[in-house]
Order: structure tokens, then sequence, then C-alpha cells
């Protein structure tokens, strides 16, 4: 019989080191903005993954001088939500690489400060006083680094949680740094959510030989991480299909749709709703 699943009450918080020289940074919270971070470490410089909103950026960078002495010499956006890149200032001598759909989304939707203080309404006076710094370095569909002797891949699968994200795999080490791709234990927000996309975005994941997944929001996991993600974007799309076929207005598919047991003790239920929206806009042909 499969072990049940539990999301646990308590999640690791801070510097966790995943292998030699690979760590996570966790925010051990499912609150809206507690982002994670990822680390690669080599003699010629640290690759960060992702920098956080200016709230955590002291605790950052203390964390990244206590897993290395090298300087940061690149910072990679998993993607243009603000949790994932209002820290790029904070790192000035460190070159910021994304999707080039990243760089456009930044530049496009992200540097509306306004708006990114009304959706994380905890951070909103570090938000409106905050200069963005966009990515300066873009690639398409994969990008590969060689750091101390190390690969360091960017891979981009496709339309999933926005248009332009990005995948950190390490293919020696087996491990998958997923941004929003993949949460654990949290419904990421789906503002730009493509979930048809997302799904088939999962399915290439899983081709892909890991090991450990350091998802955007949430704790560590091993590779079921994926599949799991795949297994609730699935249900909300069969349950917003359903509703939609019916001709109810997404509102309501959300308020029927009740998830419980393992999924419903998921945080961020409360972007649901949203979910089903972006679905009927893929089935009325808008996305
Ligand atoms: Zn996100």
């Amino acid at each position: 019989m499969p072990r049940r699943r539990r999301v646990p009450r308590r999640w690791p918080r801070g510097l966790v080191e995943l292998g030699p020289g690979v760590f996570a940074y966790l925010s051990g919270s499912g609150e809206p903005g507690m982002a994670n971070a990822g680390l690669v470490t080599s003699d010629e410089g640290v690759l960060l993954v992702d920098s956080l909103l200016p709230a955590f950026g002291r605790a950052l960078r203390r964390a990244v001088r206590r897993a290395s002495r090298a300087p940061v010499r690149y910072v990679v956006n998993t993607h243009y939500h603000i949790d994932h890149m209002a820290g790029n200032g904070g790192f000035p001598r460190a070159t910021v690489i994304a999707h080039a759909q990243c760089r456009r989304e930044a530049l496009e939707i992200g540097s509306d400060m306004e708006m990114w203080a009304r959706r994380l309404p905890r951070f909103a006076d570090d938000l409106r006083a905050l200069q963005p710094r966009p990515p300066s370095l873009t690639y398409e569909d994969r990008m590969v680094l060689y750091l101390g002797g190390r690969e360091v891949h960017l891979l981009h699968l496709g339309r999933a949680h926005t248009r332009g994200d990005t995948l950190v795999y390490l293919p020696q080490e087996k491990v998958l740094f997923a941004g929003d791709v993949v949460c654990v234990h949290v419904v990421s927000g789906p503002p730009d959510a493509h979930v048809t996309g997302w799904l088939r975005v999962l399915d290439r994941l899983g081709g892909l030989d890991v090991e450990m997944v350091v998802p955007g929001h949430g704790p560590v996991a091993d590779r079921k991480a994926i599949s799991e993600m795949r297994e609730l974007l699935s249900l909300l799309r069969r349950e917003a299909r359903k509703a939609y076929r019916e001709g109810l207005p997404p509102a309501e598919a959300a308020r029927r749709l009740r998830l419980g047991g393992y999924f419903g003790a998921w945080a961020g239920q409360e972007r649901i709703p949203v979910y089903m929206e972006r679905i009927y806009m893929e089935l009325r042909g808008e996305l």
C-alpha cells in the first residue's frame, strides 16, 4: 500500500546543503512572497538561483557568505515574479541571467511596483521603494554554464507558470531548482499560468534524471514532487473543464471543487479561483 501523504506542520528553513557546494536556501513558509533560493558554489564564483524580496536580502547574503568565500558571479531568475527577482540589486557585481521572455515580462509587467505592493501587502513599502534590476543576459531554449568543473543547465521547456520559466538543472548532482514550475505543499501563484503548457513541461521534466527538487516554494523533495504537481494541475483542469461544459462561471467551479485530503492541506488554496479563470481562458482560446 502506498504511504499516506501528508503535509508537515513545520518546514525546514535557511541554508540546507544538498551535496558538496550545492545548497537550498529555504523560506520555511507557504506565505505569499516567501520563496526559496538556490546556491551553486565553486572557487570561480557562486551562482545564485533567485534573489528573493528585499526583506530577506541581508539574511540571504549572509547565507551566501556562509556557503562560500567566492563572490556571486551569476544570479539566475527562474521567472519574473518579484519574490524571485527583487533582490537582484543586492548582488551588483553579478550578471543576472534569465530566459528572454522573462526579461520581457520583467520590463513590461514586472516593473509595476504598485501592482506588486498590492499583491504582497506585507512587503508593500519595500516594493514601492525598489529600483528593479532586470536580467542582462538572456537565452532562448537552453544555456550551459561551466562553473568550477560543474555543469549548470538552464532549461526553458515551454510556457508553464509564466511565459519565461527557467529550470536550473545540475546533471551530475541530479538536482533541479524548479522555480515555481514545481512547488511543494504550496499552490503557487496562478496569474500567468497556462495549465496545459505547464502539464506538458512537467511531462518533459519527468524525463530528466532528477533525484532532488528544490521548489520555488515549500520544502526540498525528491522527484515525486514533479508528479504530484502534475496530479494537482490535472485535477484542477479536469474539474474546470467539467464546470465549463456545464456552463458554470469559474468562481462556481472553484466553489464546487473541494480539494480535501492531501492537496487540501497545501498553502495558497485562495489561489484556486484564479486557476479556474486561467483554465476557462484557455478553453475560450484566449491564452
Ligand atoms: Zn511565481
